[in-house]
Formats: C-alpha cells, structure tokens, sequence
C-alpha cells in the first residue's frame, strides 16, 4: 500500500460539497463513538448494581462490520438529511471510529506497541476535516480524460436541487499537477486505487490514492552484496554518506540540512503574535489561522521535497542502503536531559521517520534493500579504522580522534563508514547463515518488526570485529 497525493482546487460549490461530507464523517464518527461509550457506561452501572454478568445488557461489537449496518438501520432517524451526502464519507467515519476504539482496546490489552492510546475524543468544528471514498467496481475511473481531474462521487439520491441540478459540474475536482503516471499504472493494471481520502491539509485541499501494488517485483534469492552505501544521520548534516554522492552530497558525503522550519520561525512568530491580538471567533482571527496553515503545509512540503530528491538518489544509485535504526521518539521525549528544545525542533524538523519511510518503499520498487543496523550499535564512539571502541563521545566533539591508531575523521563520516562495516557484516553473515536464521534484513515491512537489542552475555558481539579486516567497496561497481 502506498500514497500518491494531488493537490485539488476545488470550486466554491465543490468547495461547499466537500466540507458537507467531512462534516458527515465527523457525524458518522462521533455517532459511533457515542453508542459504543453509552454501551459500556450501562453494563458499568449494571455491574455496579450487582446484576449478573449474564444479565448485562449485550455488548457491541466494534468492528466496522457490524457497525456500518448499524448506522444504516438509524440513519434516516439520526440524521434525516443523509441523502444529500454521499454514503462513503459516513462509511468513512463509521470504519475511522471502529479503528480508534480498536487501537485503544489493543493497547489497554498490551497487544499494541508504543505510548498508550486513549479512549477515542469526540471530533469538533476545528477538527481536521477529511473523509474518504472507497473504490467499489461501479466507480468506474477515478481520472478525467485530460488526467488534471479526480472525480468525486456524488450522492446518488440528492434532493438538494444544489446538488441535482448541477451533478456535470460537480462530478470533477480539478488537481494543479498532472496525474498521468498514476493513471498510466492503474490502466495497465500495475496498481490499483483502494480509496482515495479527500483532506483539507496546509491551508489546502488534496486528493491522497491509496493505491496497492499488483504486480510484487519478485527480489532474487541470492543476491550479491553489490554497490552499498552506509547513511549516519544527524542535525548538524541530515546525512552523511560512507562515499559522496554527486548532485547531494560534497566531497565528504555531508548531505546539507536545510533547516525548513528555522527558515520560517520568525514568520510563525509573527502569525502567532498577530493571532493572540484576534478577537476570538471573528474572521480575521479565520483569515490569520489560515495563513498560518498554508505556511506550516508549505515546511512540511519543501521538506518531503527535499528527502525525496535524496531517498531517490540513494535507492537508485545503490543496491544496498544501510542506515541506523534512531530512537527519534526517545530522542524528543521532554524526560531526554541531552536535548534542549532547540535540538528537538531540529530532529524533528529534520524528518528521519520519512527518509525511512521512503527509502524502504522506494528500494523495493527497483529490487533493492535497506539494511538498518541495531539502535546498540556504537556507530559514532567506534573508530571505524582500527575498530578500538571509545567509552565517551560528547556531542559536541565534532572530530573523532583515536587514541589506539591516531586517526582522525569528521564525526559523522567515521559513524557513516562504520554503518556501511555494519552492514557488510550483517549482509556477509545473511549469506552464510544457517536455514531459519532471521538476519537483520529488513525491507518495507521494517515498521512491523523491531530490532532486537543485545542479549546479555553476548555483549562483546562487536568488539570480536576488531581482528578482521575492513574491506572497501568502491561506488557504483
Ligand atoms: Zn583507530
């Protein structure tokens, strides 16, 4: 499953359409959050009053399989004006809900990894506004023609004459970028469109396909360790490559880090200080939240940019990326003494969750692979000549200088080299491991596994590197 986003300009009276879906799926969204929590009040003040748990009013099921025919069987009570919106976007709040109240079941049980996830809120006015349309065969095709429209399903028994009336110029939300490629892969069958959520995101509105791939590029079993490349990562320089890269890096491999929202700072500053003098609720308390929208879609924007023009390069040119597997959420964690506000900002705005994301996705693509060594790996304390292991680096030492053979390299282009040593390693040991092994191997599914930590007992695992040779790869081979 993957994304392909296009940014709509919708018309004014598309514009009123798609805010009245939204506001449907937040209906839809809030109505099942509210039955399934009067559900379980009741059975909690039964159970208070001591009926037996037989007795107990039935529990609801969550799913959205049983829900959606819920919702359909009270619709016409609830919400009398159902008919001017399309079925989709309450089906989209109805299976959202499902979804929120899952990952807060799961996560009360312990199934479910990371910060514990809370009862689901009910959504509001400010909330974001977004629905989806589920791709069903009688959608017939999501793209126009002339590839520059999305279509946008209507309701099929409107009354709002807003609506009948004018169903030809409604049906076409038009994108400001082409969607050629994406209807070039969907017609020739390489992929298909699942569904397509229509959002209002950055101060705009865009089109996200959720599009799976039918044809698996099939990788070959054996394969060679062929061109790699070990990528550190870090604020100072995004990246720092084992060997430069032409076109993104200099001469030392340093990718540049381009600070977008420091860039922006002092305009956000402003935003916020003109917002604050607002009166709350006017318009151009309105007008001024938008601005500050469009600035923060327009970071978060050039960034992307930015990273993909990097995780392209990387995937194209390499057969192999090795990167390390960083702890960004314990990184900016408020309880992290190292961090200071300002370094957390930089982590963050840096994105390396997203230079994952995309490299995994797009190695995949060619056949390629991302290897991510462990997060214990002392990839910048480890001298990536001689292999001797320092006990303390302090951030701010820019250069390492080894105390065992007097070398001395920039920081972060030992800890790139000694990922790429990492990675020959784990790639050398893949080859000849015995059937049933798990390597440390990890491609597009990365997200669903987690590197496992170092067992005890085993500790000096990366000090027994020390007596073997380092060997060289040269690029592009
Ligand atoms: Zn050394």
């Amino acid at each position: 499953m993957r994304a392909v986003l296009a940014p709509l300009d919708p018309t004014p009276a598309q514009e009123q359409l798609l805010r009245s879906y939204c506001g449907a799926s937040r209906f839809a969204y809030n109505w099942t959050v509210a039955i399934v929590k009067e559900n379980l009040d009741t059975r909690k003040k039964e159970r208070r009053a001591g009926i037996d748990e037989d007795e107990l009013t039935k529990s609801l099921s969550w799913s959205a399989w049983s829900m959606t025919p819920l919702w359909n069987s009270v619709k016409d009570e609830v919400a009398p004006w159902h008919r001017n919106v399309t079925w989709h976007a309450f089906c989209s709040g109805v299976t959202n809900a499902s979804v929120a109240l899952k990952n807060h079941d799961d996560s009360k049980k312990g199934k479910r990894k990371g910060e514990p996830v809370g009862f689901p809120n009910f959504k509001n006015r400010r909330s974001k506004l977004s629905f989806t349309l589920i791709d069903f065969t009688r959608v017939g095709s999501w793209f126009s023609e002339d590839s520059r429209h999305v279509r946008l399903i209507l309701p099929r028994l409107a009354t709002d004459p807003r609506i009948t009336r004018r169903r030809e110029q409604l049906q076409w939300l038009h994108t400001t970028e082409s969607l050629r490629r994406l209807k070039k892969k969907v017609t020739s069958g390489d992929w298909t469109v699942q569904s397509v959520t229509i959002s209002f995101t950055g101060g705009r509105w865009q089109a996200s396909f959720s599009v799976r791939q039918l044809v698996a590029s099939a990788p070959s079993a054996v394969r060679q360790i062929g061109p790699l490349v070990g990528v550190d990562l870090g604020v100072k320089h995004l990246a720092t490559l084992s060997l430069p890269v032409g076109g993104i890096s200099d001469a030392n491999g340093h990718v540049a880090n381009p600070h977008h929202l420091d860039a922006e700072l002092e305009r956000l500053a402003k935003l916020n200080r003109q917002l604050s003098r607002c009166v709350m609720g006017s318009k151009n308390r309105a007008k001024i939240i938008m601005r500050r929208q469009r600035l923060h879609g327009r970071v978060t924007r050039s960034r992307e940019l930015y990273l993909h023009r990097l995780s392209t390069t990387l995937a194209g040119s390499f057969e192999t990326v090795v990167t390390e597997d960083l702890d960004v959420i314990g990184m900016v964690k408020k309880s992290n003494k190292n961090s200071t506000k300002e370094l957390r900002r930089s982590i963050l705005d840096a994105g390396f969750f997203e230079l994952r994301r995309q490299l995994n996705y797009k190695t995949e693509d060619r056949g390629h692979r991302v290897i991510v060594v462990n997060r214990f790996y002392p990839s910048s304390k480890k001298c990536s000549h001689c292999g001797e292991t320092k006990a303390k680096l302090a951030l701010s030492e820019r250069v390492f200088e080894c105390s065992n053979c007097g070398i001395s390299l920039d920081r972060d282009v030992n800890a790139a080299r000694n990922i790429r040593d990492e990675g020959i390693r784990l790639l050398t040991n893949e080859a000849s491991a015995v059937a049933g092994h798990q390597p440390e191997t990890l491609n597009a599914v990365s997200r669903d596994r987690e590197t496992k930590p170092l067992r005890r007992g085993r500790g000096d695992r990366y000090q027994s590197r020390t007596t073997q040779p380092i060997r060289e790869f040269s690029p592009l081979a």
